[in-house]
């Protein structure tokens, strides 16, 4: 199935050039330079919408925090913020983030595995809403940290659910029990973990957390979570009399045109250049879907338990940012290795994009000719002088020229929080909505990359 510009909500003009938000891909490129961000605000005003809408319709009591770690760019999150959204944050740098650009603290989750003291503290004497505790030590430094302050914490718990959505690796889906993340619901180690915070002064017990994983296409993942956690919710409720308020599912909604490799995909990209065939859209269940499934179960497992509706969490990353940013690329060199393949050098690379590119299918137009055809197959590799360098391999592109520019999809998320500064400094980023456009982080400097060094 081909992809089309028309699902990521951008258009091709006169000139058979990609156009985002009325801007002209070609024109961004020359004014701009490559390697460029683009970040599409029409589209992550919609994609909230959207997700808020499906939740909201059906159950009045949600509210969506972004995953400041997808896409940490305080450009995305004010507009993010604008439109409604709250704050999902994992590290003392994300909260710092969160709390400058005016969050409210009682719109700010903390979650994350093993936070510095210092990272409660500041969490603590701000009293953000929730502080979801990763471990039993976790619960009792909470609360002895939150005892000093003289002051309660508000505290959830991270549940590890054991659910591996359709589709995803037991080894790396971070619900399943292999994964490293929360307290074990299987073992009893939750239930425990329960009674450790119920027993603690300094604790205000009232969420319950799970993250199963990254673009996950499963909704029936979801309704499992949702009854495993509000089976543990009624044990809870009998045992210790406590009733959870804050229901955190996590993120994790996948999104149509972008796509995880399994396993064996991934082992026969790498040894193989096999490219996995094209995501079909249609696998994807709407965020209607997701909304519904999660909804029904929430209303019936409470009905079922006799538990109070509680005050339900999402914590979507990708599903908010992912399809609104393109990274443009330039081609700078083609070469033809007899017999083997052949190579296109790009102007981005490992600064420039993320090891996501490995693992992830991403869409790649050509955005000075979106029209052309005469498929050919290419290894497409970055500047960075290490063979570890390269962006896809076996891909099929219309036959590529000297100066197209690729515009590679499905790049707001995962991929500026992952990229970094090997050989060169990181690329600017452009906000372009309604034909008008503007920098929202400057491309880095030499000097930038020196700044700290002694
Ligand atoms: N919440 C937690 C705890 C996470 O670890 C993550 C990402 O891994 C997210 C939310 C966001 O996930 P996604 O970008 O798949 O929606």
């Amino acid at each position: 199935m081909d992809l089309y510009p028309e699902l990521w909500g951008l258009n091709v003009n006169d000139n058979d050039h990609l156009v985002i938000c009325g801007c002209d891909t070609v024109e961004l490129a020359d004014e701009y330079g490559t390697p460029l961000y683009i970040v599409n605000e029409e589209r992550l005003r919609e994609n909230y919408d959207r997700i808020s809408k499906a939740f909201e319709s059906r159950y009045s009591n949600v509210d969506v925090y972004y995953s400041y770690k997808t896409n940490c760019v305080p450009g995305v999150l004010k507009v993010l913020h604008e439109s409604g959204v709250k704050a999902e944050v994992i590290s003392g740098y994300e909260l710092w983030t969160a709390l400058k650009l005016g969050v409210s603290p009682d719109s700010i989750i903390f979650n994350g595995p093993n936070k510095k003291d210092e990272e409660l503290i500041t969490a603590i004497k701000h009293g953000i809403k929730l502080i979801n505790a990763d471990s039993l030590s976790e619960i009792e430094r909470i609360s002895q940290i939150a005892g000093e302050l003289r002051t309660k914490a508000n505290v959830g718990i991270r549940i590890c659910p054991n659910i591996v959505p359709k589709g995803m690796n037991p080894g790396t889906a971070t619900g399943s029990k292999k994964s490293h993340f929360g307290v074990d619901l299987e073992t009893g180690e939750a239930l425990e973990a329960y009674e450790i915070a119920a027993s603690a002064k300094n604790i205000n017990l009232l969420g319950m957390h799970c993250h199963i994983g990254s673009g996950v296409k499963d909704a029936e993942s979801y309704v499992k979570a949702s009854e495993k956690l509000l089976k543990l919710a009624s044990e809870v409720k009998d045992k210790l009399h406590i009733d959870i308020q804050y229901l955190d599912l996590g993120g994790g909604y996948g999104t149509p045109c972008h796509q995880d490799m399994s396993s064996l995909q991934f082992l026969s990209y790498l040894i193989f250049n096999k490219m996995p065939s094209t995501p079909n859209p249609q696998n994807c269940p709407t965020i209607d879907h997701f909304a519904q499934r999660i909804i029904e179960t929430i209303q019936t497992c409470c009905k079922k338990y006799g538990l109070s509706e509680p005050n339900l969490i999402l914590e979507p990353g990708r599903y908010l940012t992912g399809d609104t940013q393109v990274l443009l690329l330039r081609v700078g060199g083609i070469k033809e290795k007899k017999g083997i393949g052949k190579y296109v050098l790009t102007d981005g690379g490992m600064f420039s994009t993320s090891l996501m590119v490995w693992v992830e299918y991403h869409k790649i137009f050509i955005a000075n000719r979106m029209s052309a055809e005469d498929y050919e197959k290419y290894n497409i590799f970055g500047r960075v002088c290490t063979t570890a360098d390269w962006l896809y391999k076996g891909i099929k592109l219309p036959k590529l020229e000297l100066n197209d520019l690729l515009a590679v999809m499905d790049t707001g998320a995962y991929f500026i929080a992952t990229s970094s500064n090997f050989s060169y400094p990181r690329p600017p980023i452009l906000m372009v909505k309604d034909g008008s456009k503007h920098i929202i982080r400057e491309g880095e400097s030499y000097d930038d990359l020196i700044q700290k060094d002694r």
